[in-house]
């Protein structure tokens, strides 16, 4: 029996595009040949993923020309210098503006590789065939592509929506456990955000989500990707409510900046993030202690921390905070909880609570 499939719609009118989401898709000729019918494409993968999965993607794209880039490992290739060998390979080989650039990996490769297909030749078709559950739910959907700098995280990058997003879930069973528990940190933030019937229907099946049980992580990503298609939908650029995306970012990344990134996962780091948020809401009177303790308790159960390292002062806090790209007119920024389920960007809040948060947070 065909393993069970499901396709949704990112509705950004004539830039509207397909997220497949199942098992065995790596392989399926028809499949990849919606996604994109370039002759010729340009595979950027890295030196973890490529000797798993890069022969079967080969035989699902059987018949074209397929030139594949393998790049080392790591966050830390994430920059401009790592981009030189794709476009090489796509010069010597000839690859004009009918081409196609595939990323065949986490959001590491999905980023860069979508910024090579943003700029390359002023902009080809992407897709994006993310490998990591923190990718296939949050960053191959949505068109945010870039490069570290090395004075910032994502400082040098370009909008470039996808053609085809392919999340093919065998692929999840090769990764590493820690990995798995950083993207649920992500699929937790869409339940607290604005999917309260998500976060019951959590509770109930995180085990099994974690231990991979596939049709469950079918439903996660689909009910994920279909949270992150409206956001983006309705402010494809971030003028607005795709802010609400950064719930427990804005705490996660002074977390992160501050351990110098790497030692903290990202996922990590907003778990730690969105505890401080949802420990903020209640102390505004926004949600009640009982709240803050339902949503501790799922990020605890998901093997994630709930509080920030307990070396970080309010003061580091504040000044890695200060940095964060939502504020305005040195007013910061903040995404927290109406209720769970409900978010809200705001700089209308009281510092008291927020000083407190900082200073009451690591323990
Ligand atoms: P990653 O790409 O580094 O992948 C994590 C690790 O898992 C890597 O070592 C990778 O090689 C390995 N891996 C990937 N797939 C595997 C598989 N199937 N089996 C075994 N190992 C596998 O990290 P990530 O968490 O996927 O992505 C983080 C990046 O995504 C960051 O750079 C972040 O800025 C970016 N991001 C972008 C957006 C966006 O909207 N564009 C959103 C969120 C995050
Ligand atoms: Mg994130």
């Amino acid at each position: 029996m065909p393993e069970p499939r499901q396709t949704l719609t990112v509705e950004l009118g004539e830039r509207s595009y397909p997220i497949h989401i199942g098992r065995g898709l790596l392989a399926d000729r028809a499949l990849l040949q919606n996604a994109t019918a370039a002759e010729s494409v340009m595979v950027v993968s890295n030196e973890a993923v490529a000797p798993l999965y890069l022969d079967t993607l080969k035989a699902g794209l059987a018949g074209r020309q397929v030139i594949a880039t393998v790049l080392p490992d790591g966050e830390q290739e994430k920059r401009l210098e790592s981009m030189l060998p794709v476009f090489d390979e796509m010069l010597v080989n000839g690859l004009g503006r009918d081409s196609a650039v595939i990323a065949l990996g986490g959001g590491v490769i999905g980023d860069l590789a979508g910024f090579v297909a943003a700029t390359y030749q002023r902009g080809v078709a992407f897709v994006q065939i993310p490998t990591t559950l923190l990718a296939m739910v949050d960053s191959s959907v949505g068109g945010k592509t870039g490069v570290n700098h090395p004075r910032g995280k994502n400082m040098i990058g370009a909008f470039h929506q996808p053609r085809a997003v392919v999340a093919d879930l065998s692929v999840l069973d090769t990764l590493p456990d820690r990995e798995m528990r950083a993207g649920m940190a992500e699929v937790i933030k869409y339940a607290l955000l604005g999917d309260a019937a998500f976060l019951d229907w959590l509770e109930t099946h995180l085990d099994e989500a974690l231990a991979r049980e596939p049709g469950v992580l079918a439903e996660l990503v689909a009910r994920c990707c279909r949270n992150k298609a409206a956001i983006v939908s309705a402010d494809e650029r971030e003028s607005g409510q795709r802010a609400l995306l950064n719930l427990g970012h804005t705490f996660g990344h002074a977390i992160e900046a501050a351990r110098g990134y790497g030692d903290w996962l990202h996922g990590e780091a907003i778990a730690a993030g969105m505890c401080m948020a949802t420990g903020m809401s209640r102390r505004l009177g926004w949600i009640s202690p009982a709240d803050e303790a339902r949503a501790t308790a799922l990020i605890e159960r998901a093997g994630l921390p709930t509080t920030p390292p307990a070396d970080l002062s309010t003061a580091r806090f504040r000044e890695f905070m200060a940095r964060d790209k939502k504020n305005r007119h040195g007013q910061l920024t903040l995404v927290l909880l109406k209720a769970l389920g409900e978010a809200v960007v705001t700089t209308d809040y009281d510092d008291q609570a927020l000083e407190a948060t900082l200073t009451e947070s690591a323990h």
